[in-house]
């Protein structure tokens, strides 16, 4: 994508990493996997809920500045692909959004680092277990679609951590 300059935006200031003026937490799947661990074993549902309210929440913001700034990304088209980008080149995985719209829609993602890091640590699940995904998708759609916190439900009806195919999801406006 040519609106967006890598070399440029990707920056550091001594240990700090800023995207586009925003820093960034770099943590490997051993942090952001006994993290998603510990809050589902300690708190159940609550500590889902935490994992998807924080991921939401800070991409809500973060993707709400970004915007703002990036005013080359005129369409929802572009700011949705843009989206996509920055989430494969945060080490997240692949994530297709173009499933999706104002009012909701369905969202694939066939390689994702929550999938590989869950599998490589604790094994096959029986409930879907994307919930940082989720939070992170409710986030960008509410930042692209300028909808408050909240606005969107996002539910996993497939995921690789239970060994189907792809995770899927489900988006559905208020
Ligand atoms: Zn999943």
């Amino acid at each position: 994508m040519t609106a967006f300059n890598w070399q440029s935006e990707l920056a550091r200031d001594g240990s700090r990493v800023f995207v586009a003026g925003l820093p960034v937490a770099m943590h490997c799947h051993h942090y952001n996997i006994n993290l998603q661990k510990t809050l589902e074993d300690t708190l159940g549902d609550e500590g889902i809920q935490l994992l998807f309210h924080s991921a939401e929440e800070a991409n809500r913001i973060g993707f709400t500045s970004f915007f703002n700034e990036y005013r080359q990304l005129k369409t929802n088209k572009s700011k949705l692909e843009m989206a996509a980008v920055i989430y494969q080149n945060s080490g997240f995985g692949i994530i297709h959004l173009q499933g999706v719209n104002r009012q909701g829609g369905t969202i694939l993602s066939p390689s994702s680092h929550h999938v590989t890091g869950w599998l490589a640590k604790h094994g096959l699940r029986d409930t879907p277990g994307c919930h940082f995904t989720r939070g992170w998708i409710a986030g960008v759609l509410e930042a692209v679609f300028d909808k408050p916190a909240g606005h969107y439900t996002i539910e996993e009806t497939h995921c690789k951590m239970m060994r189907d195919k792809e995770c899927v999801f489900q988006v559905t406006g208020v």
